[in-house]
């Protein structure tokens, strides 16, 4: 293979650019040449390709984001988008191509490998750490020390005033962030999508903690957590306690900053490992990591089952703030 296409779709994530330089380099180092495709799909369908060299990808590890945009792409969704797509990968003679995305991002490159000659490896930017087959998604890590380093410092006027904090955090259909940064930061409670929290039994425990002599307390809710986000749980809790409280969402704040040093390099490992990947001749399947090593995982395994974090933590959050 001499050329391979490189692009970033879906959902942005901390880490993306450590993946794209490891990518472009791992190429450069094996002799291949690389394009960056902009905007995801989207920027397939239209032809907007940049060639990639060693030192376009200097000094961007660090930064979060991607130097190559990611968009959503309506146009894919068609077999004559992706006809499209697949004639401007023709001209530019691009011939493999690495997706760094999300469970949608690898739906169609599912699609668009079965139906056109070009393989396809995915590396997963997800800060949600909901992909099926691998231990860790690219930007999870960083996404939860930027909800912790929140969590920490509302704890400090929680404390100083003795309020109660609801705290969002991202995460749609999954609760991994809320779980990990609300263990990691000392939450009385967490609410997620995946476990019916009784809101009434928390609500029980927090009054019961301020008898304990617990002055404060900082209740972890996930976006997409069914009895209706922050404001909605804060707002029956008042209805439950008389108690006051505050909100804050943190929103997209999560996905921006500069990636953990994890971030970095499952970044660049996997970066690494898709390269190898398609210099072996494989398609159609996502990097993963499990237990600390890479490892390549068929597109398909990802939505055959749906990955679920560890509810045992809940007890966890419970048993902590006794
Ligand atoms: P993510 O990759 O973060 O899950 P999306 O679900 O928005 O993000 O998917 C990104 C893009 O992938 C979509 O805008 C679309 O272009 C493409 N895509 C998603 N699902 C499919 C599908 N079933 N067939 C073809 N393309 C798809």
């Amino acid at each position: 293979m001499k050329r391979i296409g490189l692009f970033c779709s879906g959902g942005d994530a901390p880490g993306m650019n450590a993946a794209i330089r490891a990518v472009a380099r791992a190429a450069i180092f094996h002799g291949m040449e690389v394009v960056g495709i902009m905007r995801g799909y989207k920027g397939m369908i239209a032809g907007s390709f940049r060639p990639l060299d060693a030192r376009s990808v200097s000094g961007i590890i660090s930064h979060g984001g991607t130097i190559l945009r990611t968009a959503r792409c309506p146009e894919f969704l068609s077999y004559k988008g992706r006809k499209k797509a697949f004639e401007q990968l023709r001209k530019a003679g691009i011939e493999g191509l690495v997706a760094i995305g999300g469970d949608g991002t690898f739906r169609g490159a599912h699609r668009f490998t079965s139906e056109f000659d070009i393989p396809v490896i995915g590396i997963t930017g997800s800060i949600d750490n909901d992909c099926f087959g691998t231990d860790y998604t690219l930007g999870f890590d960083t996404a939860v020390n930027i909800a912790l380093d929140a969590i920490d410092r509302l704890r400090d006027t929680a404390a100083s005033h003795d309020r109660i904090f609801f705290v969002e955090v991202m995460g749609r259909r999954s609760g991994a962030i809320a779980l990990w940064s609300g263990l990691a930061g000392g939450a009385e409670a967490v609410f997620i999508p995946e476990s019916r929290e009784n809101l009434r039994a928390v609500a029980r425990e927090l009054v019961e903690g301020r008898r304990r002599g617990k002055t404060s307390a900082i209740v972890v809710v996930a976006e997409g957590e069914e009895a209706g986000g922050a404001f909605e749980i804060a707002r029956k809790f008042k209805g439950l306690t008389g108690l006051d409280y505050r909100v804050t969402i943190l929103g997209h704040i999560q996905r921006g900053g500069s990636p953990t040093a994890f971030d970095r390099i499952l970044g660049t490992r996997s970066g690494v490992a898709a390269v190898e990947a398609l210099r072996r001749g494989k398609k159609n399947l996502m990097v993963g990591v499990r237990d600390g090593k890479m490892v390549l995982v068929p597109f398909s395994r990802m939505w055959n089952r749906r990955k679920v974090p560890d509810l045992g933590w809940l007890g966890l959050v419970k048993m902590m703030s006794v």
